[in-house]
């Protein structure tokens, strides 16, 4: 194995694997693992966790040989599970469809994506696992089971943690193509902000408030991504005559030029609704992430506790990201059954200094019931107390996966 190839897309983490692999045929990949005593799915690699991570196969949906297939009529789309939703975004562009959100990046894939609940913006948005209507996985026994609406457990498998399977295709909500326009303001009051946080959340499609926290007094920028056939909302007073004079990157010093098109241009929701190009790298590449969701009744709350540790954090953030999602049905979402707010942090490379600030700002943000995204850096912890159906997910896996070839170190420091 090359030294790269055995690496996650931040390089924190070696992967354990003897082998990685990517077959070309679902029948191909159920030999596999059938045959692998421990085996994993490994999707495009930006998780930031050992999440992905096994001593046996890992194996790439990747080369999975299935065509993207519309229905219009049900208004869904079935894709291969290690599709990147950069590329399944085009095809359904080209064919008059759009899906409601979208990550930060598009280069994910579509399975480890889902497999986190990872998630983009905006009050009405939900994660991106709420769109999965259903799918198709491999179990360790070697058997394709289909998961559908309709069954208890597909809301305990969608959002999978690579514990369960490996996710042949996933079948994904669509809607008719639609544009958007996206707007930068900066250097907004953080007293407005605390005083209209609603408001401003509100205020678009998908709303992102950037803070490095250099300057107290002011949050460093707010990212509006407005549909142009939605209803025209006011621009909140807080960001009134702040709009910024240029593109910017959400990182200080960093140049905009992976970043997507801005200044109230409008255009295709794929070029609008991530942050970053899919030709680019991603935010910037030397970081570390780590990302907590709590209930949005609590955000102001919340941020006054982030900003409390800001001298403490200082030395190893890049920036602070608070974004909006609706609540879903998905048993181990981590906006599962509650509207959220999620406060992400870019850190930077320091492993060491992270993990110093890390129980701090976990402790700060525990009165919230905070929950950590799973595949961003955070301190494991028995996670029955934040997600009701965690036991039901334990039997889920058991049940679908008994010889445990799927359970790794990540997984046993949960519990499972
Ligand atoms: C620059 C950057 C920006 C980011 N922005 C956001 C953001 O805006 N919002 C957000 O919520 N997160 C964000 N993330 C985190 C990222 O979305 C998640 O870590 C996501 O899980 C990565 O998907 P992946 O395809 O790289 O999966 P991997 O990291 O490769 O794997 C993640 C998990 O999915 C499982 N998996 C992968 N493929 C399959 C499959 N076919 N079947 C079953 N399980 C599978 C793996 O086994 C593993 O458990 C960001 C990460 C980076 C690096």
């Amino acid at each position: 194995m090359s030294d790269d190839a055995g690496l996650n897309w931040s390089r924190n983490i070696r992967y354990s694997a003897e082998r990685i692999v990517a077959p070309t045929t679902v029948d191909e990949l159920r030999e596999v693992v059938a045959a692998s005593a421990s085996v994993k799915a490994l999707g495009s690699r930006h998780s930031f966790t050992r999440i992905a991570d096994t001593t046996g196969t890992l194996v790439s949906t990747a080369e999975l040989d299935l065509p993207i297939q519309v229905d219009a009529a049900q208004r869904r789309v079935r894709v291969g599970g290690g599709v990147r939703y950069g590329e399944l975004a085009q095809e359904l562009d080209r064919q008059g469809w759009a899906l409601a959100n979208l990550a930060s990046l598009p280069h994910i894939s579509v399975a480890g994506a889902v497999s986190t609940g990872t998630h983009g913006s905006g009050v009405a948005n939900r994660s991106l696992a709420a769109a999965v209507t259903g799918l198709e996985l491999v179990t360790s026994t070697g058997d394709l089971v289909r998961l559908s609406e309709t069954d208890e457990t597909f809301y305990g498998a969608v959002v999978g943690l690579g514990a369960l399977g490996i996710v042949t295709t996933v079948e994904l909500a669509i809607e008719p193509t639609f544009e958007v326009a996206q707007t930068v303001y900066e250097n907004v009051p953080v007293e407005a902000v605390r005083k209209a946080f609603d408001v401003i959340a509100a205020s678009a499609y998908s709303v992102s408030l950037f803070a490095t926290f250099h300057e107290d007094a002011y949050v460093d920028q707010v990212w509006r991504k407005e549909r142009t056939d939605a209803a025209v909302t006011p621009i909140p007073a807080a960001l009134r005559d702040r709009e910024a004079g240029g593109a910017r990157h959400p990182l200080p010093r960093v140049s905009a030029a992976s970043c997507t098109v801005q200044g109230g241009k409008a255009g295709r929701w794929l070029d609008r609704l991530p942050h970053f190009r899919l030709e680019f790298t991603p935010s910037n590449g030397e970081e570390l992430q780590s990302e907590f969701l709590l209930p949005i009744a609590d955000a102001v709350a919340a941020f006054d506790a982030v900003r409390g540790l800001a001298d403490r954090l200082k030395p190893v953030l890049q920036v602070c990201e608070v974004r909006t999602i609706a609540g879903d049905e998905l048993w181990l979402s981590p906006s599962s059954g509650r509207d959220s707010v999620a406060f992400h942090f870019t850190w930077t490379a320091d492993e060491a200094g992270v993990a110093e600030v890390l129980p701090e700002l976990e402790a700060a943000l525990a009165p919230f019931d905070a929950r950590p995204h799973w595949g961003k850096v955070f301190t494991p912890r028995d996670p029955a107390g934040l997600y009701p159906r965690w036991a039901d997910f334990v039997a889920l896996q058991r049940e679908l996966d008994p010889r445990g070839a799927f359970v790794n170190d990540y997984l046993r420091a949960l519990g499972v």
